[in-house]
């Protein structure tokens, strides 16, 4: 039977290890941390919302346990502003398949158990670059899924695949409950509220289950440097992140202060702040030996939160790695099998890292187009006119970004995403623009804009 070793009891390296483990190899699954540990010492690495193509790799693994008690995402509801205090248009969006974000901590000590009950060997060590040439001695693969922990620095940047040279923005997460799971302006659907400001930054709001059973909230910040979301840089409690969510809100998106303003945190651990770079990096890291590792999940290519799409990213590399390794057989999984699985990931997938990277960035023409068109969707049930189609596509793209990226990039693209849902590319964007022009309009004499969905 052959070895292999997994280090990081993460999102990627529990899926990695339930998979290979139930292809019939001898998996030794490596964590810093107790399953214990987890629920009581440890921080959410991330909201982790998975849409339903990642979900269904997990119950094909027997590991998804939430989908009956958590909230289901059914949607995108999107405040797109130009500055603050206007609002330029709303898209309300549905999906075909509800998304879960399940506390990564809970999955973590749950996977962890049933690793261990499944026959599976977890040990619980911290592994240096030491002990990992031991491993990988002893192995016939090891996988590094131990996210963007110090042993990350083992993999080289790809400098090709990569497009920032620093973090994009300086991020805060604050997870809460005791708060409304609807909104009164759109109370038909369960979304994920989204708020873009072009200028300073976003902030979103993800349905939730934490690690204590508590239908929730995880509030994500996305800070432009010096901005007004640019407050969270000195927080040092969660108490204290939670207060200055608070404040953000009612400054820059007050529609959601009164269904804020009575959350109470979920634990006292379940909140980040911070800053990093996203990039890819090469997926062989080569040990002083000469023996060589494989990257997986963050550790191999890490997003920033923007697109929800950095745990969605690690379940699909994960299941192309388990992929090749059983198509590999009894061959030597060498350094260029590993380069060779993620350009295969790559090829298939790289529509993530563009999709994410395209909502870092101003709005493009093409992107314009589509947002101007879909204006007037409501994602009420039973619409099914030709701009709810446009935002159910923008929103079914969370899930799988192959299929509306590129028409962000592309305004040829774009006008036929817009033709196929009205049979005219021409007519829909004019009358979109009257309609945003229409709202502006109404807020410059001080009125409600009267958006839809708002
Ligand atoms: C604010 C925020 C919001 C997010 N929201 C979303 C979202 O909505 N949707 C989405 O898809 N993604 C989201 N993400 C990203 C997502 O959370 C991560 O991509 C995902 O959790 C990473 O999983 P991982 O298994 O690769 O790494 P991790 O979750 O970091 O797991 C790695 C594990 O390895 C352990 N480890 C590290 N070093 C060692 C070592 N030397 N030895 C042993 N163990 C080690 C760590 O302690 C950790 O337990 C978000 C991220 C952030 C920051």
């Amino acid at each position: 039977m052959r070895k292999i070793a997994v280090i990081g009891a993460g999102q990627a390296g529990l899926l990695a290890a339930h998979a290979l483990h139930q292809n019939g190899y001898e998996v030794s699954l490596y964590s810093d941390k107790t399953a214990d540990d987890f629920l009581t010492k440890t921080r959410p690495t991330g909201t982790a919302a998975r849409f339903h193509m990642s979900l269904e790799f997990e119950r094909e693994l027997g590991l998804e346990h939430w989908g009956d008690v958590a909230p289901r995402g059914e949607g995108v509801h999107l405040h797109f502003c130009r500055k603050k205090g206007n609002v330029f248009l709303t898209l309300l969006g549905r999906l075909d398949d509800y998304y879960l974000a399940i506390d990564v901590r809970l999955q973590s000590a749950t996977w962890m158990r049933e690793l261990t009950e499944r026959g599976c060997r977890v040990e619980i060590e911290n592994i240096t670059i030491d002990r990992l040439e031991e491993i990988a001695a002893e192995n016939d693969l090891s996988i590094v899924a131990a996210g963007r922990g110090e042993i990350q620095q083992l993999f080289p940047r790809d400098e090709a695949r990569s497009t920032y040279d620093r973090s994009q923005r300086f991020l805060a997460m604050v997870c809460v409950h005791g708060i409304p799971m609807n909104f009164d302006y759109a109370p038909y659907y369960r979304p994920v509220k989204f708020n873009f400001f072009a200028p300073h930054g976003e902030c979103f709001w993800v349905p939730w289950y934490s690690m204590n059973a508590q239908q929730s909230w995880s509030l994500v910040f996305e800070a432009k440097d010096d901005g007004p979301f640019d407050r969270f840089r000195d927080v040092k409690s969660g108490q204290q992140a939670l207060d200055r969510a608070r404040e953000v809100v009612k400054d820059m998106t007050p529609w959601d202060y009164e269904w804020l303003k009575d959350a109470e945190l979920c634990d006292e651990n379940s909140w980040l702040v911070g800053s990093f770079l996203p990039q890819v990096r090469q997926v062989v890291g080569t040990l002083p030996s000469g023996r060589n590792v494989i990257a997986l999940g963050d550790t191999a290519h890490s997003l920033d939160p923007i697109g929800g799409q950095g745990a969605n990213n690690g379940n699909k590399m994960t299941r192309n790695l388990v992929e090749c390794v059983l198509e590999r057989e009894d061959q030597p999984f060498d350094a260029d099998w590993m380069r060779g699985t993620f350009d295969r990931f790559w090829e298939r997938h790289r529509y993530i890292d563009m999709f994410n990277n395209t909502l870092l960035e101003p709005l493009t023409d093409a992107g314009k187009i589509i947002l101007v068109a879909q204006y007037g969707s409501t994602a009420e049930a039973g619409n099914d006119s030709p701009q709810q189609k446009i935002a159910d596509a923008f929103v079914s793209n969370f899930n799988d970004p192959i299929e509306l990226t590129e028409a962000f990039h592309d305004s040829d693209k774009a006008r036929q995403v817009v033709k196929e849902a009205f049979g005219s590319s021409f007519w829909p964007v004019l009358r979109g623009g009257l309609g945003i022009a229409k709202a502006q309009l109404l807020q410059m004499l001080g009125r409600p804009g009267g958006h839809p969905g708002t």
